[in-house]
């Protein structure tokens, strides 16, 4: 189990006492904010934890060495073209809409196969997925949708080429209940870094 220290609206120096304290991962939601950090930071491993958008794909997989959030196919089409294009191979995992909730980004579980066959099509791999359960006042009640993607997953893995091995799943107030249920990636931001303020610029 991993853990991404999710470093989004915290500036350089929270990350560089952070990576002091020993941690190696950093997840961002926001490309122009994470491209300022990445210069100044230096060395460390970035991983990309929020809805990309069509144009900004370039500069994403040049950046991070993960991207948790391909969440349709015509974005993983151009996640795959850009690729191709840079030469950069970020690992990629696919965010699923477990609870089918309609206001939230992420594939429908009945949607995952078919997004499987195109990525193989298009040669990139996926190497599992990542879910953002519904707001809950309780880690507890996100228990049933960690479980569930696990439990998806397992049927995916079926007859699918990739290694779905990882599990990106829980954050500061979820994350003791998602290791249980499976979790390889934790994204924790406010337990490590306190309360954020307004996104930095
Ligand atoms: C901000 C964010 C997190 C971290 O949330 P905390 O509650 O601060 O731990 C995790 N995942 C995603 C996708 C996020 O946008």
């Amino acid at each position: 189990m991993r853990l991404v220290a999710v470093s989004k609206t915290h500036g350089a120096e929270a990350v560089d006492e952070a990576r002091g304290a020993g941690v190696r991962i950093f997840g961002e939601n926001r490309i122009q904010e994470a491209a300022i950090k990445i210069e100044q930071c230096g060395s460390a491993e970035w991983h990309f934890i929020g809805h990309l958008q069509r144009n900004k794909v370039k500069v994403a997989v040049s950046l991070f060495s993960m991207i948790h959030s391909v969440d349709s196919v015509p974005l993983l089409e151009a996640v795959a073209e850009c690729m191709e294009a840079t030469g950069c191979r970020p690992a990629l995992l696919m965010e699923v809409n477990v609870a089918g909730d309609g206001a939230k980004f992420g594939f429908k579980p009945d949607a995952v196969p078919e997004a499987l066959r195109r990525a193989a099509e298009l040669g990139v791999a996926i190497s599992g997925f990542m879910t953002m359960p519904p707001f809950a006042l309780t880690a507890e009640a996100a228990r049933p949708h960690f479980r569930r993607l696990r439990e998806l997953r397992d049927v995916w893995q079926e007859g699918c080429a990739f290694d779905l091995g990882e599990l990106s799943m829980g954050m500061s107030h979820d994350f003791e209940v998602a290791i249980e249920e499976g979790a390889t990636l934790v994204r924790v931001g406010t337990a490590l870094f306190g309360e954020r303020g307004k996104p930095q610029r």
